[in-house]
């Protein structure tokens, strides 16, 4: 089976330079080179520069104009740029042709380095933005120099970044048909694969079989993985599926979580969308990737993200 391919957020061209991240000296020579550049993330958006010619690209800032607030880095690229993200403010106000933009609006427009970039940056910002504090007894904690974890200066203890694993899969019945499903919380024609996030003490093989029951009532067998995506809004990892139900089972939604399911064969789907009965996820999400991979290729339409 053919893995999944250029998915939006799952690029990236930077190098982590991990070993960097506790080099406080290497750290420090790279806040202050004028040729470092700083990406500052504030609730989940950045400034994005949208060009004339589609062209559409982040907007760094030199570190010594960079705003107030909790600094990571990101990495190094090949030219030996260091980048940084930075937790904080927006300017208020903006160039022409400059404005904040949310990682789900523009994270397959952007180019590899940028979208890596992005991705990373934005993941960050939304665990320092909720994780301030120690679990254990609630001192406020500092990060290390890098900012990819924190440390409890009362008890010491160190404190990681949370991902937190979701399963995303693709269901076939013996005639190939695609079950897509439409969420109770998502307006009108909108219809994806189904999914949901791993439960502690459980594998993502299992975690498939449970959320496709417990939303359809169909009993899947041979899950395969096909890929996996970010999707750090705030947290998630993407891992994708295909999953086959053995015939002659019916859908039975739950009506709170899914409102409706059915089957599509190939053309079906095709002919759906051109009625505009139904639309698919965007081009930034792993779902809209795994439909077209089983598909055999582009389809048209998609549901606009609204952030
Ligand atoms: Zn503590």
């Amino acid at each position: 089976m053919t893995p999944l391919e250029s998915l939006a957020l799952s690029r990236g061209t930077v190098d982590r330079v991990t070993h960097r991240r506790n080099d406080r000296e290497w750290l420090d020579a790279a806040w202050a080179d004028p040729r470092s550049r700083v990406l500052v993330v504030s609730d989940g958006r950045a400034l994005v520069r949208f060009g004339d010619d589609e062209h559409v690209e982040l907007v760094f800032s030199a570190p010594a104009e960079a705003p107030a607030g909790t600094r990571f880095l990101l990495g190094q690229d090949a030219d030996g740029v260091v980048y940084f993200g930075v937790s904080g403010d927006l300017p208020a106000e903006t160039p022409a042709g400059i404005r904040a933009a949310w990682l789900r609006e523009v994270g397959a427009l952007l180019g590899d380095r940028d979208a890596g970039l992005l991705t990373h940056a934005v993941a960050l910002a939304n665990w320092h933005d909720t994780h301030t504090h120690c679990p254990l007894d609630g001192t406020p904690t500092i990060p290390d120099p890098g900012g990819h974890s924190t440390r409890c200066p009362a008890d010491g203890t160190e404190h990681f970044p949370r991902t937190d694993p979701a399963v995303i899969m693709l269901v076939t019945d013996p005639d190939d048909r695609c079950l897509l499903a439409r969420n109770a919380a998502w307006p009108g024609r909108r219809v994806s694969i189904l999914a949901g996030f791993v439960e502690p003490g459980e594998s993502a093989e299992q975690a498939v079989i449970r959320e496709v029951a417990e939303e359809t009532q169909i009993k899947v067998t041979n899950v395969r993985y096909v890929g996996s995506q970010p999707w750090p809004m705030p947290r998630s990892l993407m891992l994708g599926f295909r999953a086959e139900a053995p015939a002659g089972q019916a859908i039975i939604v739950d009506r709170e979580e899914i409102a409706e399911a059915y089957w599509f064969s190939r053309d079906e789907l095709l002919a759906a969308i051109k009625a505009r009965e139904i639309a698919l996820p965007p081009p930034v999400s792993i779902a809209r990737h795994i439909i077209e991979l089983w598909y055999g290729g582009p389809l048209p339409s998609t549901w606009t993200e609204p952030r």
